[in-house]
Order: structure tokens, then C-alpha cells, then sequence
């Protein structure tokens, strides 16, 4: 968070403080807000439901939870006096509208580094600009700045341990700032009614089954638990899906209602009282760093978004294949894990890490679809869906990333869930259907014997289907494949 004084130039000594709210949904740890509230001009506090723009659209679980942070952040303003207006349409309009109603002489926001959003952003501050007023962006989602993480020679780095380094070693904490006692606003301003923006899926609710409460208080609370809870075992249980052993914090952060200095200072504080073990705290810490280099990188490698990091890899021999994504999509590809993931996912909107790895592994490994088809599911299914994180990830996964997992390493999904999910309560939660099958066929149904088949009560390609793909020799074609785009530098070992 940047904590300079800000010195407006000044127009009428009231001209009020527009707060452009977007993904920083929190009143605590806000520096626009607290930057808007230091001038001590009224505050207009906006979110606008930016559409037909450059930026692209949230997804359908984003929205879900989009819609219950902003009717947190709406009750929160409210409550302190300053009403949250809701506007809907293009951003610029939509301020300029803003700025006639109200007078308002300055715009603070905090930034987006998403390449589009960033643009779009820089437009919108040099248009009004031209009509003289200023918009005044600060960091309040990320540990740094874009920009401010830099190898000795000046550059971004691609390597996640020495950015996480120099990041730590270099960037001053910001200090938690509460939320106002109060906000002083402006009066009435015509403002949208977010029942009508239906960010909510109805007919049928097919969201009914997601987790998490969003807002700040939510975001507080999941902090809280987690830190009671899970971090003193996080490096343990972070990898085993059946076990709560992670933050769920990640739509909280996608959305700005936690600062992640924040949780760093939390996790900090529970390793100096002696709460939890250091390295606990560190190793979660860790997990906030790989968010800032995912959009780091994204910030700085903007063609990413759609083109892999690694420009070889953009000639891969991706296979259409509409019944194989179809079967993964929906959880019907007769691999246990990757099918109570993508149960998972759908049910809820969240997807365990290791889980995303294997699925992710499976989509483009074993049925060599591009990484891009999976990553827009992701961006429609997940409410944490978030650029950085997303693309970044995605790009791991398909060894096209920074800093990625070789292509040749395949993660075998029995394997994998055979370790990470040894007493098979994740998969038996998901996929019910083989909640008889004992562990030891678990995650390879077809290797069971007929008879004990018979005894789970499965038929297979009825009650659960056969594997779609024999995973040995999708291993040997994907390798093929790679061999196509590096034939001199990968191997198979
Ligand atoms: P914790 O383990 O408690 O971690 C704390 C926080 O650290 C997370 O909330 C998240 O903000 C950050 N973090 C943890 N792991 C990663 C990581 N690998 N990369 C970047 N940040 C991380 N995360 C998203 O927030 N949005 C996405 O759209 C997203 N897409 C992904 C796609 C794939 C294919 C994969 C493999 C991972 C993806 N992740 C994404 C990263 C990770 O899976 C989630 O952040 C994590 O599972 C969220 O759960 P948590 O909050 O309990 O994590």
C-alpha cells in the first residue's frame, strides 16, 4: 500500500473524492479510500459493472461471489455514511457521468495490473485528465508493485524462488490501516439496484452449492480460522484434498477483501507468539508470493494472456477433442481424482491446488488439449478465478510458463491419488458411486476384479465409466508431441 500524503490540487476546497472501487472490495487496508478520506473532501465511493469494454468479462461463479462482496461492501459503506453507487456500462462514461453530478475534481483507485484492465485504466486517467481531473491509482492487491521486484540487472525476473527472495528481503510491509470510523459521502446519487444486475444464477441456481462468504467479514473470519486451524500444519496437510488444510482465501483475495499484507502479518504474528511453527507461517507466505509473480509476470509479459510464455510451445499439436472435454468438464473421465475435482469444482466453485494440478495435467497431457480451453472452464467455474493466477498456472502446467513444470513430467493420476488421497475420503466424497470400491482399487476402478466390482455395486460404463484414455500411452503421445516443438532439448527422464 502506498502511504504518502496526498496533496490534491485544488479546485473548490468540498469538490468531493471519487473512490473507484473494483477488485479492492474492503473498507480496511484501503489506500484509495484512506488516501480519498486524508484530503477530508466528501467521498463518493462507485463500483460501475464495467460492460461491452476491453477488459475481460468475469465468469459465472466470479459473479456469484461478486454479487455477495458488493452487498457486503454496500451494507459496510452504508453503515459508515457514504452510500456505495452502483453504475452499470462503459467506465469512462460512467465516471464522466459521475463527475457532473457530483463535482468531484480527483478519482482514486486502486490498480489492476491485468494488462487490459491496465490499459483501460491508463485511457480513462488520460481522458479526464485532458478535462482536469486527476486519478490517483495506488497498490492495495498485491505484497509490490509491479515493476518493483527486479533482478540485479534491472529485469522481471522468471524464477519463482529469487523473485520470492528479493521481494521479501526488499519490499517494507504495509502497515494494517482500520477501516473508518465513518465515510462522509455527498448526499443521494441515483444509483443501480444490484437485484437487477442478476449476478446470480436463478433459473436454476446452479451455484447454490458454493462455498465461502464473501465481504470483508468473511474474508476476516476465514483468516481467522485458518490461522487457528490449518497453519500450524499447512505444509502437511496443504496437499491432501480430503483434508481442510488450506486458506480458502483465494476469492478473498481475488476480490480485495483481505489486504495480503494482511494474512502475512497474521501468519507472522501466529509464528512470533509461538502459536504455530515458522516455517509454517513462511511456507504460507510462500503461497501469497507465488500470487504477486503470477501477476507480475502477467504484468510484465502481457502477451501471456493468450500465448505461451515459452513461444515453442504455441506450435503444439493440440487435439480437438469436444467427448474427451466434454467427459473432463463434467467429471466423467473414469480417473477417481480428476473426476472428484471436476465434481468438486462445479459443486462448489473451488478446486483443491493439487487437484488443479492433476486435472490440469490431465487436460492437456493425457488428451492433449490446449491449455487455453482449460483455463476458460477455470474461468467460468472457479470463483476465484483470476487472471494472474489462472493463466500463470495453466501455463505451469502446459511447461509453457515461467519458471514451469517440465512438459515431460506427466503426473500419473492413480498415482497421485493414490498419495495424496490414500484413504480415498476425497474421492468417496465426490464420486459416490465408488464409496464401496475398497482403497485398493479406488483410484484405478478397472483393475478391480469382476467380483469386487459386483460387491461395490459398479458396472463398469454404467455406473461409473471406463477410463477414457490408458494413461501409459497418452504419456507416450504427449511426449511425442513435445518431441514435434523441442526434439533436441527434452527427453523422457
Ligand atoms: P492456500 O494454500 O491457502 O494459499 C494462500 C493463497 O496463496 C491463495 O489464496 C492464493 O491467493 C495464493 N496461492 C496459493 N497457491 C498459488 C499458486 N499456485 N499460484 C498463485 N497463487 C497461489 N488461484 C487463484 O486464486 N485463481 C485462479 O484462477 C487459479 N487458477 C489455477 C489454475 C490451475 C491449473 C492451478 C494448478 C492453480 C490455480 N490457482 C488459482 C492457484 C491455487 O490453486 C489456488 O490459489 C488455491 O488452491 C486457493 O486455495 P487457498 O486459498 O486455500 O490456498
Amino acid at each position: 500500500m502506498e502511504i504518502a500524503p496526498v496533496t490534491t490540487e485544488t479546485p473548490p476546497d468540498d469538490a468531493p473524492v471519487i473512490v473507484w472501487f473494483r477488485r479492492d472490495l474492503r473498507l480496511a487496508d484501503n489506500p484509495a479510500l484512506a488516501h480519498a478520506l486524508a484530503t477530508g473532501r466528501p467521498v463518493v465511493p462507485v463500483y460501475i459493472h464495467d460492460e461491452g469494454g476491453t477488459v475481460r468479462p468475469a465468469g459465472a461463479a466470479s459473479l456469484w461471489w461478486l454479487d455477495g462482496s458488493l452487498r457486503a461492501l454496500a451494507a459496510d459503506l452504508a453503515a459508515k455514511g457514504a452510500p456505495l453507487v452502483l453504475r452499470r456500462g462503459n467506465c469512462e462514461a460512467e465516471l464522466r457521468h459521475l463527475i457532473a453530478e457530483t463535482g468531484a475534481a480527483t478519482v482514486f483507485l486502486n490498480r489492476l495490473f491485468e494488462p487490459e484492465a491496465w490499459s483501460r485504466d491508463a485511457d480513462i486517467a488520460h481522458g479526464l485528465k485532458a478535462e482536469g481531473v486527476e486519478c490517483r491509482g495506488f497498490n492495495g492487491s498485491l505484497l509490490a508493485r509491479p515493476g518493483t521486484v527486479l533482478t540485479g540487472s534491472g529485469g522481471p525476473y522468471k524464477v519463482f524462488t529469487p523473485f520470492l527472495k528479493t521481494l521479501l528481503a526488499g519490499t517494507e510491509p504495509s502497515p494494517p490501516v482500520p477501516a473508518p470510523a465513518a465515510v462522509s459521502g455527498v448526499g443521494t446519487l441515483a444509483s443501480a439496484c444490484i437485484d437487477d444486475w442478476s449476478l446470480k444464477p436463478t433459473r436454476p441456481d446452479w451455484a447454490s452449492g458454493f462455498v465461502g462468504t464473501p465481504g470483508e467479514a468473511g474474508a476476516a473470519a476465514a483468516l481467522a480460522a485458518f490461522v487457528d486451524h490449518g497453519l500450524g500444519t499447512y505444509s502437511r496437510d496443504r496437499d491432501r484434498p480430503a483434508v481442510p488444510g488450506t486458506s480458502r482465501l483465494s476469492p478473498h483475495l481475488h476480490f480485495g477483501e483481505l489486504c495480503p499484507w494482511r494474512a502475512v502479518a497474521a501468519a507472522r504474528s501466529a509464528a512470533a507468539d509461538g502459536r504455530v511453527p515458522g516455517p509454517e507461517a513462511e511456507k504460507f507466505v510462500a503461497q501469497l508470493g507465488w500470487r504477486d509473480f503470477s501477476t507480475h509476470l502477467l504484468h510484465q509479459f502481457p502477451a501471456m494472456a493468450d500465448r505461451a510464455f515459452r513461444p515453442d510451445y504455441d506450435a503444439m499439436p493440440w487435439r480437438e477433442d469436444p467427448a474427451g472435454l466434454a467427459a473432463w468438464q463434467t467429471g466423467q473421465t473414469g480417473f477417481p481424482i480428476v473426476d472428484a475435482g471436476m465434481r468438486q469444482l462445479w459443486a462448489t466453485g473451488w478446486m483443491h491446488n493439487r487437484v488443479r494440478m492433476i486435472v490440469g495435467s490431465f487436460l492437456v497431457k493425457d488428451l492433449l488439449i490446449d491449455w487455453r480451453v482449460g483455463e476458460r472452464w477455470f474461468w467460468n467455474t472457479l470463483v476465484d478465478a483470476d487472471p494472474g493466477n489462472n493463466i500463470q498456472n495453466w501455463q505451469w502446467i502446459a511447461g509453457s510458463g515461467a519458471d514451469a513444470a517440465p512438459y515431460f513430467r506427466v503426473f500419473n493420476p492413480v498415482t497421485q491419488g493414490e498419495k495424496f488421497d490414500a484413504d480415498g475420503r476425497y474421492v468417496r466424497t465426490w464420486v459416490p458411486e465408488l464409496r464401496r470400491l475398497p482403497d485398493r482399487w479406488l483410484h484405478a476402478p478397472w483393475t478391480a476384479p469382476p467380483e469386487i466390482l459386483r460387491q461395490a455395486g459398479i458396472r463398469p460404463g454404467h455406473d461409473y465409466p471406463r477410463p477414457i484414455v490408458d494413461h501409459a500411452r497418452a504419456r507416450l503421445r504427449a511426449l511425442d508431441a513435445l518431441r514435434t516443438i523441442t526434439p533436441a532439448r527434452n527427453s523422457d527422464d
